[in-house]
């Protein structure tokens, strides 16, 4: 064999080789995102038609609301705020406190409420919270919040619904 059919040969074997790596990593981040099953599931066409353009981009693709935009941070009153998406009840009025930050903040979720995970979008490491039923985006948790658990789940209102009632 000369030396250019061999090195072609190696060429050629060297790309078939980066394909299927290529091939190999991204199977594994398509298991990574299958992996998380919720028991409400939607195609992302039927979300965007039940939910609406501002509700769908914050809950279905991890958008922000803008701060001070939503009416649920004057909220006072007892209740019960559920994911505007699937309705389940996620944060008790008595968790409520003003953040000062434009988003409704809470200390703590009701429980079996919520999911985390780890979030690197922006270049910062968060924590991301979403619906544990339907996997709604609600927003992020950081640990300067107030006693008891000084947490600070500060969550979209656009994905929070409130409803009045016994806390
Ligand atoms: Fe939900």
């Amino acid at each position: 064999m000369d030396t250019m059919k061999r090195n072609l040969l190696l060429a050629g074997a060297a790309s078939a080789l980066a394909g299927l790596f290529g091939a190999v990593t991204r199977r594994a981040d398509a298991v990574e995102k299958k992996a998380e099953v919720f028991e409400v599931t939607h195609t992302d066409d039927e979300w965007r038609k039940l939910l609406g353009p501002d509700r769908y981009q914050v809950l279905r693709h991890e958008g922000t609301e803008r701060p001070f935009s939503s009416p649920l941070n004057d909220e006072h009153r007892a209740g019960t705020f559920v994911c505007a998406a699937c309705r389940l009840e996620l944060f008790s009025s008595r968790t409520k406190f003003d953040s000062g930050t434009g988003w409704p903040s809470f200390w703590q979720p009701l429980p079996n409420a919520v999911g985390e995970r780890s979030d690197r979008m922006l270049g910062m490491l968060r924590t991301e919270v979403h619906c544990r039923r339907c996997g709604g985006h609600m927003g992020h948790v950081f640990n300067d919040g107030p006693k008891p658990t000084g947490l600070r789940y500060c969550m979209n209102g656009v994905s929070l619904e409130f409803v009045a009632g016994t806390a």
